[in-house]
């Protein structure tokens, strides 16, 4: 009885099915024969990481470090290798010349371990200890350089994960923190409120809004040091998964259409946003090169055509670099890096890309 009933009331084509079809018929052509690999690895237990809030007094590090997890962010100081590096890369794209912030930490078990973190825990003042979020979500955050005094906007950024990181830096003068959707921006509040004391979230140091970012360029130019552009995507791994609020679902194929013009929209409503000399950092956590590399492309150009804005690429070389050996990164991307899924790392996919402002 039951079967037949839920034989009657199964969905024919889920959205995941439909998700997955047209993975294998994208990914199968752009990423050539390690799409298997990164299939397999998309469809397992995704790996999460512990970035830890240095807001709360709750010493958990202790803790993570007797699991056997290690802050993967530190642990390139102990390769004693140079991050700081001026030298071009062989495909013209300009060297970052990064600093990474000490503060962003962000804890992971061993490769190939797949243990679940322990949830966080308050301190007396009631701020969680630790954040749990896809480790590789955190590389966005460390490429975008936030330097002593920078104004930050964080244009898509519920609901906050990679608010957070950039607010553990604790150097950012001014942050303005925007998201389109009201019920996103109220759970970005609700983090924020849980992670961050009080005296750093007042009007002085922090604004949040829910305005639709493709329009930032109408509201305020040319004044930002960094821009992140988190946008929305086919999010791949969600839409493998689970088939609750699923952009592949039949009544959203107009919206899926849309995303890489909203995409780049997006991405030029940033540009305008940062001041000239300023950085933005488009990310996504899709593999599709129509939302990653494309949208760059036209964002760039649309940028040099129709507002006289001309980008630099900066090359984000060195980090990944830096983050081998947590990371499986995409060899000989054409435009920007990505992490991709792997079975022993299964952390991304993330793609992002570093503009800086000539002019
Ligand atoms: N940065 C976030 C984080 O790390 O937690 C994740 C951002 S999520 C990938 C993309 C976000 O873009 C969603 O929260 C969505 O509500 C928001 N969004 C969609 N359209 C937008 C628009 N036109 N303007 C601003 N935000 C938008």
């Amino acid at each position: 009885r039951v079967k037949e009933k839920w034989a009657a009331t199964r969905v024919k084509h889920p959205p995941t099915r439909l998700a997955l079809q047209h993975f294998d018929a994208t990914y199968s052509g752009q990423l050539g024969k390690i799409w298997p690999s990164v299939r397999v690895a998309l469809l397992s237990e995704r790996k999460y990481g512990a970035l830890l809030n240095h807001f709360s007094n709750h010493n958990v590090l202790e803790d993570l470090q007797s699991q056997g997890c290690s802050d993967f962010i530190s642990y390139r100081d102990e390769e004693g290798r140079c991050f700081c590096e001026s030298t071009a890369d062989s495909d013209g794209q300009q060297p970052s010349g990064l600093q990474l912030s000490p503060n962003i930490q962000c804890f992971v078990f061993p490769r190939g371990d797949v243990t679940r973190f322990q949830p966080a825990r308050p301190d007396l003042c009631g701020l969680l200890s630790h954040y749990l979020m896809d480790a590789a979500s955190v590389l966005p955050c460390l490429a975008l350089d936030v330097q002593e005094g920078h104004n930050v906007l964080d244009l898509c950024a519920a609901p906050g994960g990679k608010t957070l990181a950039l607010l553990q830096t604790q150097s950012i003068s001014f942050l303005c923190v925007n998201d389109a959707s009201v019920s996103r921006t109220m759970r970005l509040r609700k983090v924020l409120n849980s992670y961050v004391p009080k005296e750093f979230l007042t009007n002085e140091k922090l604004r949040i809004t829910s305005f639709d970012g493709t329009q930032w360029g109408d509201i305020e130019r040319n004044t930002f040091d960094r821009v992140l552009v988190d946008v929305p995507c086919t999010t791949d791994r969600h839409s493998l998964m689970e088939d609750d609020n699923n952009i592949f679902s039949k009544n959203r194929i107009g919206e899926r259409r849309r995303l890489p013009q909203l995409q780049a929209e997006l991405l030029l409503a940033g540009i305008q946003a940062a001041c000239p000399g300023g950085e933005i950092l488009y990310s996504t956590c899709t593999l599709s090169q129509s939302q990653n590399q494309s949208v760059v492309e036209q964002a760039v150009f649309v940028a040099r055509e129709n507002h006289d804005i001309q980008l630099q690429v900066v090359s984000l070389r060195p980090l990944t670099q830096m983050f081998q050996n947590t990371f499986y990164f995409a060899p000989d991307l054409r435009l920007g890096e990505m992490v991709l899924p792997h079975l022993t790392s299964n952390f991304g996919p993330i793609y992002m890309c570093k503009l800086r402002r000539l002019t």
